[in-house]
């Protein structure tokens, strides 16, 4: 899970990082309000989970509230690399001596944390890695062994900064090595780290925590406002929707429908682990497709539950004034508490997937 900017300040700050003051915008109105407040020169950022906002358009300036209210326009809505920007950050404007780079992230080659820093940092720090890529300091900290202070205070003395500055710059690197380990991140990074009269400051944040390990970290999903992925969904030029709990057994349906001389109209995955609610998400959306004349469901349950399936499905039926065509191949956990409620409910399935499919096509060719 990616955590927006203004989260992983958040936590930065919990963890004694320095951030800037700032505030979050949710419309033009506050982003001006919030400038008015502050009573500074302000960075109006956006707020999407991609990196390089900066180059892309997504930071602008500001030095009164208007200008802040006629920027922020320009920013909320706006696309970046396919996320529309919903919230802004409203920070104090520093004034910039220097920006630094620093990382740790998980090196999968070799099986271990990556500390990655630079003198050079900014938007560009892609670029350094390929340009001069003496300027970029690795270290692996022994996993198995506790990072010290001092081992942070060598990569600082590598990134060649002045003198005084080694301890601070330490302390920083010691503090985000300990955030990545605490919130179990596969990422924590802070680029830039900026150099101020006031100190080092995070002037950007970027975390990523490891998905199986949400479980441990519930509050951090709830103030990340974390939204499920979207399902896959591709419309096709057939007529037979195919919905399966992953790519691969979805791409298997849709090898059954065509070998049965049928057509697929969708492709649609609900993703292992489906509840209740993404079966009947899915429904939804192939029964607003208007192609769609037959919907052939196929699952086999893992994580996903059989009987949530049914329930899914017989609670859309319910709810649709539509006449729905649906077969469906059910099978996995808790397959006889889902079989009942569907033959309870009267709709058709089968345990194999190859008589489920020729099934679903039968009935579409009896709709001809
Ligand atoms: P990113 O492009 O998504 O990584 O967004 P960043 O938060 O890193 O911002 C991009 C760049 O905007 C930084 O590298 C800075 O050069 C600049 N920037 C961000 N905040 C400030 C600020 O408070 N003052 C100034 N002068 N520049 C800033
Ligand atoms: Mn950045």
């Amino acid at each position: 899970m990616k955590f927006f900017e203004y989260n992983g300040k958040k936590i930065f700050e919990k963890e004694k990082i320095a951030i800037l003051e700032g505030y979050l915008a949710n419309s033009p109105e506050e982003a001006k309000e919030i400038t008015s407040k502050m009573d500074k020169s302000v960075v109006l950022k956006s707020q999407v989970l991609v990196g390089g906002r900066g180059k892309a358009g997504g930071i602008k300036f500001a030095d009164t509230p208007d200008e802040a209210f006629k920027k922020s326009i320009e920013l909320f809505g706006m696309e970046i690399k396919g996320e529309t920007v919903e919230h802004l950050l409203i920070e104090e404007k520093a004034d910039i001596k220097n920006e630094f780079f620093i990382s740790v992230t998980v090196d999968r080659n070799n099986k271990k944390p990556v500390i990655m820093a630079s003198s050079e940092g900014g938007v560009d720090i892609e670029n350094l890695a390929i340009s001069s890529p003496e300027k970029l300091i690795k270290y692996h900290p022994n996993p198995l062994d506790e990072f010290l202070p001092y081992e942070a205070r060598e990569i600082a003395r590598k990134m060649q900064v002045p003198n005084e500055l080694i301890s601070k710059l330490g302390t920083i690197i010691w503090k985000l090595f300990n955030i990545f380990n605490k919130y179990d991140a596969t990422t924590a990074e802070i680029n830039p780290l900026i150099l101020t009269d006031e100190g080092l400051i995070a002037a950007d944040a970027k975390l990523e925590v490891e998905n199986d390990s949400l479980f441990r970290h519930k509050d951090l999903v709830k103030m990340n406002n974390y939204k499920e992925k979207e399902l896959d969904f591709v419309k096709l030029d057939g007529n037979i929707a195919v919905i399966g709990n992953g790519a691969g057994l979805t791409l298997t349906g849709m090898d059954m429908i065509k070998l049965n001389g049928g057509k697929p109209a969708t492709f649609l995955d609900i993703g292992g682990g489906s509840s209740q609610d993404t079966i009947e998400k899915a429904l939804n959306m192939v029964l607003d497709y208007e192609p769609v004349k037959v919907i052939f469901l196929n699952v086999l349950g893992g994580i996903t539950r059989a009987d949530d399936v049914a329930k899914g499905v017989i609670d859309v039926l319910n709810k649709t004034p539509k006449k729905v065509n649906i077969v469906i191949r059910l099978t996995g956990t808790n397959e006889k508490e889902g079989q009942e409620l569907l033959e309870k409910a009267g709709i058709p399935f089968d345990i194999s997937m190859e008589k489920a499919a020729k099934k679903a096509v039968e009935i579409c060719k009896s709709l001809e």
